[in-house]
């Protein structure tokens, strides 16, 4: 890069050289032309001074004899010397006696001497007295010009204007020399520093030789560079790292949610020019959770580098494989027909995932649930397929899990359906509307009241009555369920404390409790509180768990149930046999009693096979020391069943509907010990 010639260093240093020699040799030449004009004039006044002294001797003679003829004679002799222009002799009167003239420009001797005048300028006057025999005989007065000097000056002149035009040749070539040495690297830094200011190229380095103080400051500046460039480098990884972990999974590696958006807003780009169609299928692992909690984040966080593995090595390169967060994947399809692709690269991914994942010591088997949504078929917008394809995912989970659902019109509509419960249900949990029913439950043998079970209602003002197997599924996935689990908690223990008075004995009250609220770690705590509160008999209290619960059985489920069991709260284990029973766990807990599922009791003298598990499992739980209930007993005939199989307690419509009044019932089984009032049945 060349700067401009005016402001450029070198050229101010080239016309400093030039002025600087131009400046000093004139000064020297015009000091040593003053010397030389004094010294030459004073050589013509000491030339004239000698003339005169030898004209005035030998024209004494002349002026003494009058003989002018002499005179003019001796005068003549002074054409020799060049510079005389007049020479004028006086007699002793002061009239001119002779007079010598060298050129007509030259003017006549005045023809009286005049003492004291002075010589016109340009002109050397020189007199001197003839003297003759000690008498003085005349004065000469000679006149000489300066043309020697003013030759001699313009030689000199000559001579200083060629020395002059040597010393600016000599101060131009310094100059450039010193250009050459000092503004050439300073323009080498400056042209580094163009390049790393404008271009932002700290690869630019200047030449460096010499130990000179430029060579030095080359050397440092080439050093500051190395060093702006490492950490130029080092910021350019840096930020190519953020980009990556901006847009990429920490865990998995994979494009996360941001990038997902970004290719899926590119994909419906290319969908719309080509008039093709793309798949974006949305992945939730079907009881994540429990893994996490039962054998903590870090088996959890390996198992979903397996499960992204697997997932990666089905999905095709074009597709965009991305995870969520959490358990969630995504997957975009593009292509002409990709609502078909879609569909069969879910089904290969629920295949895929089938097989039983190895971590560590652990054998982790998980399933997905999948949803897919399609452009531009129901949706236009990646928020919206987004959305479907989430909608579509959490009806395959209600349909049974592990499954793929594709998103339409009917889906959408239950889906706003069912997000318009859940804001109905959080405003009815905060409003306090959800109210406790209970239902009896019997001795077998003795027919006496037991307990009764609290079961959560919800009528509201215009959809009537919900059922808890609409709106509990809700609470749990909305994790409402630990507001609703309380106020349930609550109203029955407060319920029971009513019941003892009035019938003199002690009747217990079951809670459900749903599994995320047992996880809580405040549980335990809750459940003492509340019963301190109440005053309730924690004898009295009884909860009951699902089987999925205690089958995925976290060390904190133990814990809380053991704590449970320490304040004297007895456990029932739910709905057995509707989940993936595994019976291993039975002995390891601390069950009083285990439901048998109303599915079974409403199968048994039907199905031969369903008596026979029945009956097994009662003595299983005997066995381990548990009582067992059979629910939903509906007619004589199945009472007559469970009674004969051994079943220890009942419950079911035959014998009491849950009711929003059970003191009523606990009343009339005071007197019958049996609480099973026509008035009771027809609730
Ligand atoms: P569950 O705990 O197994 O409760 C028994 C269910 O069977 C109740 O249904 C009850 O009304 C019904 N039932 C009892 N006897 C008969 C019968 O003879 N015939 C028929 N057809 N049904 C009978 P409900 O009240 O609809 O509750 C359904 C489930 O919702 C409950 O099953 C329980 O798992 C859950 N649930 C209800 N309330 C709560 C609650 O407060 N908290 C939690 N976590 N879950 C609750
Ligand atoms: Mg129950
Ligand atoms: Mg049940």
């Amino acid at each position: 890069m060349r700067f401009p010639v005016r402001t450029s260093f070198a050229h101010r240093m080239t016309i400093l050289a030039l002025l600087a020699s131009s400046v000093s040799s004139a000064t020297l030449m015009g000091a040593f032309l003053e010397f030389d004009s004094v010294t030459t004039h004073r050589q013509l006044e000491n030339r004239l001074s000698t003339l005169a002294n030898i004209v005035g001797q030998n024209s004494a003679a002349a002026l003494l004899f009058d003989d002018r003829a002499a005179a003019m004679e001796v005068l003549g002799a002074l054409e020799a010397e060049r510079s005389v222009v007049s020479a004028c002799l006086y007699g002793s009167s002061g009239r001119l006696f002779a007079g010598y003239q060298r050129g007509a420009a030259t003017e006549n001797c005045p023809t009286q001497f005049a003492r004291g005048a002075t010589a016109t300028r340009g002109f050397v006057t020189m007199s001197r007295q003839v003297e003759r025999g000690g008498d003085a005989a005349g004065t000469l007065v000679l006149n000489a010009d300066l043309h020697e000097i003013a030759e001699r000056w313009r030689q000199m002149l000559e001579i200083t204007g060629l020395l002059l035009l040597g010393a600016l040749a000599v101060g131009g070539i310094a100059g450039s020399l010193l250009q050459r040495k000092i503004s050439q690297p300073v323009q080498a830094l400056a042209a580094a520093m163009h390049e790393v200011t404008e271009r932002h190229n700290f690869g630019a380095r200047v030449a460096a030789e010499g130990n000179d103080e430029i060579a030095r400051l080359g050397g440092g500046f080439n050093t500051m560079l190395a060093e702006l460039e490492k950490r130029a480098a080092e910021k350019t990884a840096f930020e190519a790292q953020l980009k990556h972990q901006a847009l990429n999974d920490d865990l998995t590696g994979l494009p996360n949610r941001r990038l997902l958006a970004d290719r899926l807003t590119h994909a419906l780009d290319v969908a719309r020019r080509r008039g093709h169609e793309v798949a974006l299928l949305y992945i939730d692992l079907d009881g994540f959770k429990l893994v996490n909690d039962s054998l903590g984040h870090a088996i959890g966080d390996q198992l979903l580098r397996q499960v992204a593995e697997r997932l990666r090595a089905r999905v095709r390169s074009s597709d965009t494989l991305a995870r969520l967060g959490g358990d969630e994947f995504a997957v975009v399809v593009s292509g002409e027909n990709a609502r078909e692709q879609g569909s069969v690269a879910a089904l290969a991914l629920l295949t895929m995932l089938a097989p039983a994942f190895r971590v560590e010591e652990h054998e982790i088997t998980i399933g997905a649930s999948i949803g897919m949504s399609v452009f531009p078929e129901n949706g236009t917008t990646p928020m919206e397929l987004l959305q479907q394809a989430d909608g579509a995912m959490y009806a395959a989970k209600r349909m049974g899990k592990n499954r793929l659902m594709a998103f339409s019109e009917e889906l959408g509509a239950s889906i706003r359906e069912r997000l318009n419960l859940e804001t109905e249900l959080r405003h009815a949990i905060a409003r306090g509307e959800i109210r406790a029913y209970y239902q009896p439950e019997f001795d077998v043998a003795t027919g006496r009241l037991v307990r009764f079970e609290a079961l959560a209602r919800w009528i509201h003002p215009t959809l009537g009555f919900v059922s808890p197997g609409k709106f509990i599924p809700i609470a749990e996935e909305t994790g409402l369920i630990s507001a609703l689990g309380h106020q349930m908690m609550e109203m029955a223990c407060r319920e029971a404390v009513e019941w003892q008075a009035i019938a003199g004995r002690a009747v217990q009250v079951a809670v459900n409790v749903s599994s995320l609220q047992l996880m809580r770690e405040s549980f335990v705590a809750e459940v003492a509180e509340t019963l301190r509160k109440t005053g309730l008999d924690p004898h009295l209290l009884r909860i009951e768990l699902t089987e999925s619960v205690t089958v995925n059985g976290a060390a904190r489920v133990g814990t809380a149930m053991s704590e449970l069991a320490e304040l004297g709260v007895s456990l029932a284990i739910d709905d057995f046999g509707t989940g993936y029973s595994c019976l291993s766990y039975l002995p390891r807990l601390p069950f009083d009693a285990l439901k048998i599922d109303r599915s079974f009791v409403s199968e048994m003298g039907v199905r031969p096979e369903v008596d026979a598990m029945v009956h097994s499992l009662v003595s299983l739980a005997h066995n381990l020391r548990m009582k067992v209930i059979a629910e939903g007993v509906e007619t004589e005939e199945q009472m007559a069943l469970i009674t004969e199989i051994g079943c220890n307690e009942v419950q079911g419509y035959l014998l009491g509907k849950p009711t929003s009044d059970p003191r009523v019932c606990v009343a009339a089984a005071v007197g019958s010990d049996r609480c099973s009032s026509g008035e009771l049945r027809r609730r």
